[in-house]
């Protein structure tokens, strides 16, 4: 079957397609039903079945490759290099779990983990994949304010911590910013487990606080079984990145979980048992959960952890990891792209790339520069995909395990099987077709693997998520779209980044991808800020590859005109941006993602709102000194 059959029995029978892809897992017990979608837009997979995250990530292995490695943990902050085979993750996870039980926890049990990049931090999820418990990771870092949020949302017996992170050599310590999160916080865990890495003091509260060391030691030969769970039991909370507003807490299932990163580890990453899968991601985002934990142990392959930057000690440190662990996946993000950017692609050459056999991006649109840059200095081709938090797996991608498709550049591909992906006209509601403009939506039910709800909020999940079109439930992505007459989707950006200049509508996305296009640009942020005249208008902030291009106020003009200049080419007058900023930092969530209704708020006099997912504050006064310069 070639692939467009097969998205077109996904489609039409979900069952039938699903209960296929199901035989990718192990099941402790069968399930009666594949699909339950009675009460729409809820949707249940697999009821009746009883599975575990914990055992096919790791027991399943344990007899066919035991000795081979599981978990890779690398720190360039730390200088420390840890394998652990799959038989050596099972004692340690096993560990893990039989202290969280002596702490209290039991199935259904939430455990909050705000944790850098190390491997107890992987011990602690599949600890609680293990026994049933709910984990909510918390990126590590996040200001007392932010975790203390999650912290009452979630309501946690326990929290799994650290004395400290590291960024750069510098230890960033957590113990005082957890202190204080408890202390901001109306729920109160019963215990905090802590692992010492020796990186920063930490106080230890009587009665509360653990030491992870002392209860790994009395537990060095627990075995704790497995807990199965009923297919629709939540597994964990994670909340979105909060580029747009308030996280949301995202809650998802076990079984169809499992069943989709099985099904997305074999289409669309084309993972085999053995060899080694590299994401460049943090466990704190849901990159982290599907392709740095689970995914890639579910399909039996070795996953690397990563705690440093990309740089250090220079820009070849990823691709040292390649070669000396023969990746043959690798999965980041166009901003971490960028960064390389800036550096020759001697790094990248001077290194045994010959087991790589793809790179993945994900989490932004990905500019053509960007990406035939990447694709020409690794000689791999670039594979694009498109998702969210709330669904998990890639909506849009090319699944190369299906059929050999071609990529389109600027483009992150067709619907992936499961996703009946359609766009709707955001004022007629009437649905869009091929080459115009429209919201991008999933007509229910969503596929295995996505978001069941919001926690504790049905309500919430219903009228932020779904509406009724044409009579059927449709979920919104709030992204907005184009599909060429071949079935290959663009992402445009998000809706609320649409620019309306005088009754035409824009994407700042298109805006920022001519702009990149011109040499000397290296990064870029579009945002409509109001006008009286045009109702909006476009500005642009701009980070130059060489900024002293841009060092006499004679030289910006000229630049600024110039690169006016390439839009006009491109996209035409109307989306000519009326000012072209240049600056040397752009206002980033933690995740690598622009925030720019935090930079529209600026250019507009308001307040920029909750600033909570903010990478550094002083880059928001960057965009002010910019505009009253
Ligand atoms: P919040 O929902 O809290 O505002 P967020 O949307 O940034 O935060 P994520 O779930 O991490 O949180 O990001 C998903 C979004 O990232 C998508 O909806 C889309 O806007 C963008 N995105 C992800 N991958 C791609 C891609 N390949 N191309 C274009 N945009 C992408
Ligand atoms: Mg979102």
């Amino acid at each position: 079957m070639n692939f467009a059959n097969i998205y077109k029995n996904s489609i039409e029978q979900p069952q039938a397609f699903w209960d296929g892809e199901a035989k990718l897992i192990d099941w402790q017990q069968p399930y009666s039903k594949v699909l339950d979608y009675s009460k729409p837009p809820f949707t249940q997979w697999f009821i009746g079945g009883k599975t575990n995250l914990c055992h096919n990530a790791v027991d399943r292995w344990v007899a066919t490759q035991g000795d081979k490695a599981a978990l890779i943990a690398i720190s360039t902050e730390t200088g420390t290099e840890k394998i652990y085979s799959f038989k050596k993750l099972q004692a340690e996870v096993s560990r893990m779990a039989a202290i969280m039980q002596t702490l209290g926890v039991g199935k259904g049990d939430r455990v909050l983990i705000y944790m850098p990049m190390i491997a107890e931090a992987a011990f602690a999820m599949l600890a609680c994949a293990r026994i049933g418990a709910i984990h909510s990771v918390v990126f590590g870092g996040f200001a007392a304010h932010s975790l203390a949020t999650r912290i009452e949302d979630a309501q946690p017996k326990l929290i799994v911590s650290a004395d400290a992170g590291s960024r750069g050599g510098k230890p960033i310590p957590y113990k005082p910013l957890l202190d204080e999160a408890i202390t901001l916080s109306a729920h109160k865990p019963g215990k905090v487990l802590l692992v010492n890495r020796n990186l920063a003091p930490m106080n230890l509260v009587e009665g509360r606080d653990v030491d992870y060391a002392a209860l790994r030691a009395q537990h060095l030969d627990s075995q704790v079984p497995v807990t199965w769970l009923e297919s629709n039991e939540p597994s964990y909370i994670l909340y979105t990145s909060g580029t747009t507003g308030k996280p949301k807490g995202v809650q998802r299932d076990v079984g169809g979980y499992a069943v989709a990163l099985a099904s997305s580890m074999r289409h669309i990453f084309c993972g085999n048992p053995g060899e080694t899968y590299f994401a460049t991601s943090d466990i704190g985002w849901v990159v982290g959960h599907s392709y740095i934990v689970y995914g890639p142990l579910i399909a039996g392959m070795a996953t690397i952890m990563y705690e440093g930057l990309p740089t250090m000690p220079d820009a070849g440190i990823w691709w040292s990891i390649v070669e000396k662990y023969r990746v043959t996946r690798m999965f980041s993000a166009p901003t971490a792209v960028r960064v390389l950017k800036k550096q020759p692609q001697e790094f990248m050459q001077k290194y045994d790339l010959s087991s790589l056999k793809t790179l993945y991006l994900a989490g932004e649109p990905l500019d053509e520069t960007t990406s035939a840059w990447i694709s020409d200095a690794l000689g791999v081709p670039i594979i694009d995909n498109y998702w969210q938090t709330e669904t998990g797996w890639p909506i849009l991608s090319v699944a190369k395990g299906l059929e050999d498709m071609p990529t389109k550049l600027g483009s992150p591909g067709v619907p992936i099987p499961g996703f009946n992906v359609k766009l709707f006209n955001e004022t007629t509601g009437e649905e869009c077709g091929a080459n115009e403009k429209g919201v991008v939506m999933i007509e229910g039910p969503l596929p295995p693997g996505c978001m069941q709800t919001v926690y504790g909020d049905d309500a919430r999940y219903v009228s932020t998520y779904w509406s009724v079109l044409n009579g059927k439930h449709v979920y919104s992505t709030f992204d907005w779209g184009i599909r060429d007459a071949e079935g290959y989707y663009f992402i445009l950006g998000r809706t609320d980044d649409v620019i309306n200049v005088a009754g035409h509508r824009l994407g700042t996305r298109e805006i920022e991808e001519s702009i990149s296009s011109h040499a000397n640009v290296s990064e870029v942020a579009v945002v409509g800020v109001e006008d009286k005249l045009k109702g909006q208008v476009a500005v642009a902030f701009v980070i130059l590859k060489n900024p002293a291009a841009a060092n006499t106020a004679q030289a910006q003009q000229a630049l600024e005109k110039e690169i006016m200049g390439v839009v006009d080419r491109q996209l035409g007058a109307v989306a000519r941006p009326a000012r072209v900023y240049f600056i040397a930092q752009l206002p980033k969530t933690r995740s690598g993602k622009l925030l720019r209704r935090s930079i529209q708020a600026i250019c507009e006099g308001r307040d920029p709102g909750d600033m909570s997912s903010i990478e550094d504050p002083t880059s928001l006064n960057q965009i002010e000194g910019a505009l009253s310069s």
